[in-house]
């Protein structure tokens, strides 16, 4: 049979875009449908904006740490419409961007909304088209939960790029990583934060050192945490949002008239048209093998909607495994082992590998723990406490180093290198073996005893 693509992309978000890009470079004939933006959440409501969030949430602490270097800074001011006005800007700049890398690699792009049809034709509006092989990178959206009575006064993540005002008070409900990121992005700003987890830590899941100090130093900023409040209820009043908040105390707290709801991310599947295909779905996403294939021979999906392991980069990976082994030649699978990742909280962390919870669940008593804390010399003259943590997890057996995390200034740049060696299965000797950039943070991880 005659398909008019050899591969259709559903969503041109990083995962859908990067496959489609990589698929018509070994020469198949692309085409990629997309209803909103180009370049999915990262670009435009993830990843990229909130960066750039992060960077204007620092220079506070900038003005104030110059002073020991001998600077006087004059009064400062922060308009948050110039902030936003700015990142919107870059996010368009980047929308355009990604329109010419695709044209330029010859991949056509319909814009709408892709729905299946059967199994090898997709709608876009009143235009049909058909592929041989067809992508589902959809994607995901934030999710409110539905057991927070007024849930729907709070906003979610996706909105924050938008806010014309900056909240002088906000609720920020959640502790994962964008509840994290956005508290430390907003505190930064002038913004009074309130951030409730119904846990007792920040950032499940993270090598629990981790947490800790994450969360004694957004404390130590200023930040309230409020932890173990398994319950909370949003009432709108004239002056704002009461936030009722149950635990083992109770309080009520008075928020702006927005809370930032940060409960996690669910795949984008509502109106795909998956029921006319075999895709199966399991708890909400689409259930996929190690080379990304649905239950439907010649359909993949990648990336959020896939629910695997919900970061960009993985995205990326899992959709050029797919185009190099179907339409490249070079048969491979995503490797889900010692992905890095950070959270750009204030401070910044970063990780690589097995927490020491998950060592010790996998090797038992045969790990050994190195641990260096530690403040940075930039600090000294900043005349501040801030503090960097480093740690490593080692598997005694073969002395190969299974973990990496660290809390503090370009955490994620330093762990970026750091992971290559973990991917790589270094032993600590070759850690040991490895001379330091002095004066760095960063050779403490080679000198660590
Ligand atoms: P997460 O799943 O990471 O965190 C959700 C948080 O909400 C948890 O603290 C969870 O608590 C809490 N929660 C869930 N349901 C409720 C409820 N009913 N009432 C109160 N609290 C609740 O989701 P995020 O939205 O923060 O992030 C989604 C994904 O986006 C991440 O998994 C990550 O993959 C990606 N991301 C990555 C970033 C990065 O790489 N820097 C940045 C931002 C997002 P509990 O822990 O108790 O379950």
């Amino acid at each position: 049979m005659n398909y008019d693509f050899d591969l259709f992309v559903i969503g041109a978000g990083s995962g859908g875009i990067a496959t489609a890009r990589r698929a018509a470079e070994y020469g198949a004939k692309v085409g990629i449908v997309e209803f909103d933006r180009l370049g999915g959440t990262c670009v435009n409501r993830g990843c990229v904006p909130k960066k750039l969030m992060v960077y204007a949430s620092h220079f506070p602490n900038y003005f104030e740490e110059s002073q020991g270097y001998g600077w006087s800074v004059g009064e400062t001011s922060f308009d948050w419409k110039t902030m936003i006005t700015a990142v919107n800007n870059e996010v368009d700049r980047l929308n355009k961007i990604y329109q010419r890398m695709l044209n330029n690699s010859q991949v056509k792009v319909y814009r709408g909304y892709g729905k299946f049809v059967d199994s090898h034709t997709i709608a876009i509006g009143d235009e049909k088209v058909t592929a041989e092989k067809i992508l589902i990178a959809v994607g995901g959206k934030p999710v409110k939960p539905d057991d927070i009575p007024g849930v729907e006064h709070a906003i979610t993540s996706d909105d924050i790029f938008h806010l014309q005002e900056q909240p002088k008070r906000i609720v920020i409900i959640g502790g994962g990583y964008i509840g994290v990121e956005f508290a430390c992005i907003l505190h930064g700003m002038g913004t009074e934060v309130t951030q409730v987890i119904r846990g007792d830590k920040i950032l499940r899941g993270f090598d629990d050192d981790l947490r800790s100090e994450i969360q004694a130093a957004m404390q130590e900023h200023g930040i309230r945490v409020l932890t173990n409040k398994p319950k909370i209820a949003i009432t709108k009043t004239d002056t704002g949002l009461e936030l009722k908040i149950s635990g083992e105390e109770e309080e009520t707290i008075v928020a702006d008239a927005v809370s930032l709801a940060a409960t996690g991310r669910i795949p984008n599947l509502e109106n795909l048209g998956l029921e006319n295909t075999q895709v199966e779905v399991v708890n909400g996403a689409i259930s996929t093998d190690k080379y990304s294939q649905t239950a439907e021979e010649h359909i993949y999906a990648v990336g959020d909607c896939t629910d695997r392991i919900n970061l960009t980069p993985v995205a990326i990976q899992e959709g050029r495994a797919f185009a190099d082994t179907h339409f490249g030649g070079k048969s491979r699978q995503m490797s889900y082992e010692n992905i890095p990742t950070a959270v750009f909280s204030t401070p910044e962390a970063a990780t690589v590998g097995l927490t020491e919870a998950e060592a010790r669940e996998k090797y038992g008593d045969k790990i050994k723990i190195y641990r260096s804390k530690f403040r940075p010399m930039y600090y000294t003259l900043a005349g501040k406490q801030e503090k960097t943590l480093m740690k490593l997890i080692v598997e005694t057996e073969n002395n190969k180093v299974v973990g990496a995390h660290m809390v503090g200034d370009s955490a994620a740049e330093i762990i970026q290198g750091v992971a290559i060696a973990v991917k790589m299965g270094a032993t600590k000797a070759d850690f040991d073996a490895t001379v330091g950039i002095h004066p760095s943070s960063a050779e403490e991880f080679v000198t660590m005893r």
